[in-house]
């Protein structure tokens, strides 16, 4: 990583022509890079070729007290504070609670009655290696949108927990997902993100991707080299645990990966936890804390 500090505004463009508006956080988690590196690379590109686009783009940074300090958060989760109670009472006491409020007045800059509409991108990475998919909320024209982008898309997962950027975000009437690229330090995370990013420019922006000088490879490295072909699933467990529990996942379980009837998955207070499901198994915990031993997603067709 540099030394050069990351800035709350990573960069935005426009040609000036009516359109709609793409809001994009990376580092939401100050641990996760990947999404500020993407943008980067993009408003780099931009500046160099300077296609025409239809509505504007800006890229902002999430955490970024704790972006700058390579750290998850500084008080708390800062995808946990963006709750109706906070906003509706204005709080302004920890510091992730002061970060979102910094990130609330930028995007009042670009006001839904300046845009045609305005969609939303949150970039983030998984601690675990896996492949990349999105995670969509389904409200608004959100998952219709998600459909544009060929990956994995999980229906389900976003609404479960309460919090979340992409929860306000959507609340408030933008359209957009989650992206959970990869691996935190992997380098096709980054990929990944930029991807996405140039499709959603191509997608909403009406952007000539062929006028961008490192196409086609800003975009196939996602689309044709990293991504799994797009494929829908549905959350239908959440495997809970207590502080209490003694959880032990069995060695080797990769997300997304098949799973069968009665397969041995972990053991928890020494009783074994076999699969009642012909499913895939989702982010299933490897880390010492968690509440969430593993979740079960199904293909849906
Ligand atoms: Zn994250």
């Amino acid at each position: 990583m540099s030394n050069k500090k990351i800035p709350r505004i990573i960069g935005t463009y426009t040609s000036n022509k009516k359109g709609p508006l793409l809001f994009i956080t990376g580092g939401v988690h100050g641990n996760e890079h990947s999404g500020v590196k993407a943008l980067q690379r993009v408003f780099k590109e931009l500046e160099k070729s300077k296609p025409e686009i239809q509505g504007s783009i800006i890229g902002v940074s999430g955490n970024h007290k704790a972006l700058n300090k390579n750290k998850r958060y500084i008080d708390e989760d800062l995808n946990r504070t963006w709750t109706k109670e906070n906003i509706e009472n204005k709080k302004m006491e920890t510091h992730e609670q002061k970060e979102m409020w910094e990130i609330i007045k930028v995007l009042k800059q670009y006001p839904e009655s300046d845009f045609t509409k305005r969609y939303f991108l949150d970039c983030h990475t998984t601690s675990s290696p896996s492949l990349p998919y999105i995670s969509v909320q389904e409200i608004n024209d959100n998952d219709k949108w998600a459909h544009c982008f060929p990956t994995y898309i999980v229906r389900g997962f976003s609404d479960m927990v309460y919090g979340c950027i992409d929860h306000y975000l959507s609340r408030i009437g933008l359209t957009g997902f989650v992206l959970e690229a990869g691996q935190h330090t992997d380098h096709t995370s980054v990929e990944n993100h930029e991807g996405v990013i140039w499709l959603a420019l191509k997608e909403a922006c009406k952007l000539d991707l062929t006028q961008i000088s490192s196409y086609p490879e800003c975009v196939t490295r996602f689309t044709d080299k990293n991504a799994p072909k797009q494929k829908t699933f549905e959350l239908i467990h959440r495997y809970g645990l207590k502080d209490s529990d003694e959880f032990k996942m069995q060695k080797g379980y990769k997300n997304f990966q098949k799973i069968e009837k009665n397969e041995l998955l972990a053991i928890k207070n020494a009783t074994q936890i076999r699969s009642e499901w012909n499913a895939r198994i989702f982010m299933p915990l490897y880390q010492k804390q968690g509440n969430d031993g593993f979740f079960i997603i199904r293909e849906v067709d």
